[in-house]
């Protein structure tokens, strides 16, 4: 006969880590540079009042349980206050990205049956474009303060978010509600077809809050000063925001400041920690500091993800600024997190190159994501770092349907259960660091072989005249498919295409190296920072090789 245990039955609820905050950590500091310009700088004990005079707002602007509440803004104290209020009354927060194009942001909106939007002043002109236009929306909330209100503005019956807040008092009592509610919605970028939602749910934030903050994966704690880049409109931050509050440490908001110069300047001027970013922020700030030949003070782990991190890159920041790269992978439909690059004890004892070749993986699963590999037809592949197939992960945060099930059931069913494909080609080694060599969709098929363009672009990057390096596939009449690099040189250098040819020699197999390389002035970057391989294969679709 099953024995139930008798511990109490709390649900797992967003609104309980900012309880936790105020109360445990109620001095410790969130500093925003805020769109207006200035530094702003409050406490947790200020984020949970100004969270409960926000849901008493909400309230009064008629937001009920289950309502969608957009948001269109930058990393800040504001858009952190949101966070807590929609979700911890109930309501849905969807967090809309402001690169995509104003027709996708009108689908998605529409799709999504926001009821509410509020924006940074920075997309006001963005706002005006699509307020006639989205379906649904009928109040629209400017994050700023009364003197900042644009005088005069095309959007209808315009709110003012610090005198809504100002309207209220502070006291409200968080809602208690079944843990599986949805919390936060998040489309995927939507490379191939329409963008799809992605529905999170209380219990699902809450288990990736715990897993996120190991030691083994983001590695927070009190003692920490976190300067999330990566946005909040795009996968919660990587769940930094929930992160900061159940450990308590203190938090720091680039808002629209995203270049090299402004992040280094809140980086030393606020004791930064650790940070988070995709691998294309990380090369304008680090192109800074190396033209201005700065040290970050405080700065020791950053967390880089989203694309793959160039071995070059981890190195630069271990040796020239003793900043330890924490490489993780994960997707908006794992909220993201799934794998994070850290050393087991063994790894220790190695010597630094073969360190370096462990940190240029994705990493191990953290508990909580179960994944294999899989063939094309399905079976499961050993864990030998030499077999690669497609990716499959299951667990308690990650997707099972997308929002109103549009693209029907997306699951594959293995061994009786449901499991998510990621769309990802890796390989995955005895001690389970993943590795992965490209997504499905980019990779290159060679005379029925794959070739894995992440490989050909980590060696490019690793050239020091090379800024950026894309390597996509190009029309063979005997191949089906070749390899093409796309890059674009460092300001001032001088490279040619036999140069950048010879530089792959002894380093990858020779039916790998490119059939040839062109050079651009940039290469297209898209809403949430990767390169745009698609665009990319679209401008050289008609291209000839020379070995066509
Ligand atoms: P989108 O699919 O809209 O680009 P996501 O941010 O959800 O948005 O992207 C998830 C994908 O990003 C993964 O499936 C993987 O292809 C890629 N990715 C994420 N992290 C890494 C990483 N560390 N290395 C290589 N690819 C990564």
């Amino acid at each position: 006969m099953t024995v139930l245990g008798q511990m109490m039955q709390q649900p797992l609820l967003i609104s309980s880590l900012l309880v936790h905050a105020e109360r445990h950590h109620g001095e410790q500091e969130i500093v925003s540079r805020r769109v207006e310009g200035d530094i702003h700088r409050q406490t947790f004990r200020d984020l949970a009042a100004r969270s409960r005079k926000m849901a008493n707002a909400l309230a009064k602007l008629g937001i009920q349980s289950g309502d969608r509440v957009a948001t269109l803004a930058w990393n800040g104290y504001r858009h952190m206050e949101l966070y807590y209020a929609v979700s911890g009354s109930g309501a849905v927060l969807h967090t809309l990205n402001p690169r995509l194009h104003p027709d996708q942001l009108v689908y998605i909106a529409d799709h999504a049956e926001d009821s509410a939007i509020f924006f940074d002043l920075t997309f006001l002109p963005l706002i005006e474009a699509i307020a006639s236009r989205v379906k649904t929306i009928k109040t629209f909330v400017a994050m700023t303060d009364r003197a900042h209100m644009p005088k005069e503005s095309k959007v209808p019956g315009l709110l003012c978010y610090d005198e809504l807040l100002g309207a209220e008092n502070d006291t409200f009592t968080w809602p208690s509600f079944d843990e599986n509610s949805a919390s936060s919605l998040c489309y995927t970028s939507g490379t191939t077809g329409n963008p799809k939602g992605v529905l999170y749910s209380h219990r699902s934030t809450v288990l990736h809050t715990y897993a996120a903050a190991l030691p083994d994966a983001l590695d927070c704690s009190a003692r920490d000063t976190i300067l999330p880049v990566v946005p909040m409109f795009h996968v919660n931050a990587w769940g930094l925001p929930y992160v900061a509050c159940m450990v308590g440490a203190k938090l720091v908001f680039p808002g629209p400041g995203l270049d090299g110069k402004s992040l280094y300047e809140l980086f030393e001027a606020e004791k930064v920690t650790l940070s988070a970013g995709v691998p294309t922020v990380w090369q304008g700030l680090l192109s800074y500091v190396e033209a201005n030949k700065l040290k970050f003070s405080t700065m020791n782990r950053s967390v880089i993800g989203g694309s793959a991190c160039p071995p070059a890159m981890i190195r630069a920041f271990n040796e020239q600024y003793g900043v330890q790269v924490l490489h993780a992978w994960g997707m908006t439909e794992m909220s993201p997190l799934g794998t994070a690059c850290t050393f087991k004890a063994k790894h220790l004892a190695q010597t630094q190159e073969e360190r370096y070749a462990v940190m240029a993986k994705q990493g191990r699963a953290i508990y909580g994501v179960d994944m294999k590999i899989v063939d094309v037809a399905g079976a499961e592949l050993p864990w030998d770092g030499e077999a690669s197939g497609e990716l499959l992960v299951r667990g308690p945060w990650i997707m099972s349907r997308y929002f109103k099930d549009e693209g029907g059931d997306p699951l594959v069913y293995a061994d009786g259960d449901g499991w998510f494909p990621t769309g990802d080609v890796c390989k995955i080694d005895a001690d389970g660091y993943m590795q992965i060599t490209d997504r499905s969709k980019d990779v290159i098929k060679s005379g029925g072989e794959w070739i894995g363009s992440i490989d050909i672009e980590n060696i490019a990057m690793a050239n020091p005249k090379v800024a950026m390096a894309a390597c996509i596939s190009a029309a063979h009449p005997k191949w089906d498919e070749r390899p093409l690099l796309v890059v674009v040189r460092k300001p001032g250098a001088e490279l040619t295409r036999d140069e950048m040819l010879a530089f792959f020699e002894g380093k990858i197999a020779k039916w790998w190296t490119p059939d040839d390389v062109v050079f651009v002035d940039a290469i297209p970057i898209g809403a949430t920072g990767k390169m745009l391989k698609n665009r990319l294969r679209e401008q050289f679709k008609d291209y000839k090789l020379p070995t066509a």
